[in-house]
């Protein structure tokens, strides 16, 4: 006898097909879509005008510390993601003291209820008190640069010290890691030459893994960017995975096609490479971040491009929550000083952990982006501060209501390859991200016409319209924006 029954809906299983109306079934923790006309089941759903399609796959969270003390993990559950990657940018959660270290310029990590000293033990944390959604990890860079160099932002590792990140990479594919990621712009990974990070990469071939990058320049450097990233792949012969794929700054706008001609190029040569994006024009990472990289100097060159202070807003301010929302522009009048001397203030006198969402982007280079068979999605998620960046709540709703329904640019069975098959065959998530006989049965049903984000940058943290239920392992997760609360996700490995 089946669990479920979900009668005619339109069924967009991942794949590039048109749709279809049919029936599909859940039994235990699978899809089942043979002999359904013979089963009966527990609960009959009605899928008359509804899309049932496959749960979302996040293959780019933030959420890896958030998740071992929140296991509701709501704002990722609520727009349909059933699976997240964390372990993105470079930051990795072991080994512990040094992940900590990391994390700390993301958000809060003292009050961390259980602690891990390694991959190993932080899945198994993860398999003994599961969460609301599925958890997949990559090893990150900075964490464990943070933990073999004797002097952590030095260009250049001693051989002893190389050999203890490449111990560290085979140690988290051995536990089950998908990949390895860097994040160039930050602390102390942008110090390590392209050298360090391929012979790092080379330790994930024999696994299958997956180099994922936030580049070192998304403005100016974006080309060479995207070639070291690329060469990287190629020298340690593995599949590669571009970060939020954006042109940041306005002298950089309209460079999104030549970028994705590249991605063409290097695929016709061979290399697997492909891209992610959130659906927003305004990115967000921490001030300090901003500054080292000279986002509000007077060289006209920066690695993640230039903002206004009116287009800088403040999401997280931990020690004066009366400062979120303001825009740096209102603290600057309020200071009296130059937009750099502003920031530098705020990071000394106020917070040196403060995250921001900063405009900089052109919606037409999103479009492209977005429309380019080899990129899929990802949130970029950072819920924390009152203001966290709208892309934490609402990125996959977003997509499908307006760029779907609205600006017309996808249609719906492109866009759910991009959230789902897609990022399944990228990052090797086995039975997931296709609608299946005897897959894993993440699933979400959802109202088309109704689909909307309501997450906006004044008001983040809320919950989209139109997404009615969705299934994680079977089990019924939530229920027109009510949490179930049954807690059925389950650690992603690569095996
Ligand atoms: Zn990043």
């Amino acid at each position: 006898m089946l669990d479920f029954l979900i009668k005619g809906a339109r069924v967009i299983d991942g794949n590039l097909t048109d749709s279809y109306i049919g029936d599909i079934g859940i039994e235990k923790d699978r899809i089942i879509t043979k002999d359904l006309d013979n089963s009966t089941s527990k609960e009959i759903i009605d899928g008359n005008n509804k899309i049932i399609c496959p749960g979302f796959i996040d293959v780019h969270s933030h959420d890896d510390f958030r998740v071992v003390n929140d296991k509701r993990i709501l704002h990722n559950l609520c727009q349909g993601i059933t699976t997240m990657i964390v372990g993105n940018c470079g930051f990795g959660v072991s080994p512990i003291i040094s992940a900590k270290e990391q994390m700390s310029s993301l958000y809060q990590v003292s009050k961390l209820a259980n602690e891990w000293k390694n991959f190993g033990e932080y899945f198994d944390m993860l398999d003994n008190y599961p969460t609301s959604i599925n958890v997949g990890a990559l090893i990150g860079h900075h964490t464990i640069r943070r933990d073999a160099l004797s002097i952590i932002d030095k260009n250049y590792p001693s051989e002893e010290e190389l050999n203890k990140m490449v111990n560290l990479v085979e140690e988290g594919m051995e536990s089950g890691c998908l990949g390895f990621s860097t994040g160039l712009v930050y602390e102390p990974g942008r110090n390590s030459k392209t050298e360090e990070i391929i012979e790092l990469t080379k330790a994930i071939k024999k696994y299958n893994g997956i180099y994922v990058s936030h580049m070192r320049n998304e403005a100016e450097g974006l080309f060479h960017s995207i070639r070291e990233t690329a060469n990287i792949g190629l020298s340690a012969d593995v599949k590669v995975e571009i970060s939020h794929l954006k042109c940041v700054g306005k002298s950089n706008w309209g460079n999104s096609v030549k970028a994705l001609s590249m991605i063409d190029e290097y695929s016709k040569k061979g290399l697997d490479i492909h891209a992610d994006q959130y659906p927003y024009t305004a990115r967000s990472t921490m001030l300090k971040a901003l500054l080292i990289n000279g986002t509000f100097n007077n060289d006209p060159n920066s690695p993640m491009g230039k903002s206004d202070s009116n287009e800088v807003l403040l999401c997280s301010v931990p020690g004066d929550k009366s400062l979120e929302g303001k825009t740096l522009e209102d603290i600057q009048h309020v200071y009296d000083l130059p937009t750099e001397e502003t920031v530098k203030k705020l990071i000394s006198e106020v917070s040196d952990k403060i995250l921001v969402a900063a405009f900089g982007m052109e919606e037409n280079d999103v479009r492209n982006i977005m429309q380019h068979p080899k990129v899929m999605i990802g949130t970029d998620g950072i819920d924390v501060g009152s203001k966290p960046h709208p892309r934490a709540w609402g990125t996959y709703p977003r997509l499908l209501d307006e760029y779907v329904n609205n600006q017309k640019i996808l249609s719906f069975e492109k866009a759910i390859n991009k959230m789902t098959k897609l990022p399944a065959q990228k990052f090797n998530i086995k039975q997931r991200g296709e609608i299946k006989h005897n897959y894993f049965a993440d699933l979400v049903i959802f109202d088309p016409e109704n689909i909307k984000d309501n997450s906006t940058f004044t008001n983040p943290k809320k919950t989209p319209d139109g997404i009615e239920y969705i299934f994680v392992n079977g089990k019924k997760s939530m229920m027109n924006n009510n949490e179930t609360k049954v807690f059925s996700g389950r650690t992603i490995k690569n095996t």
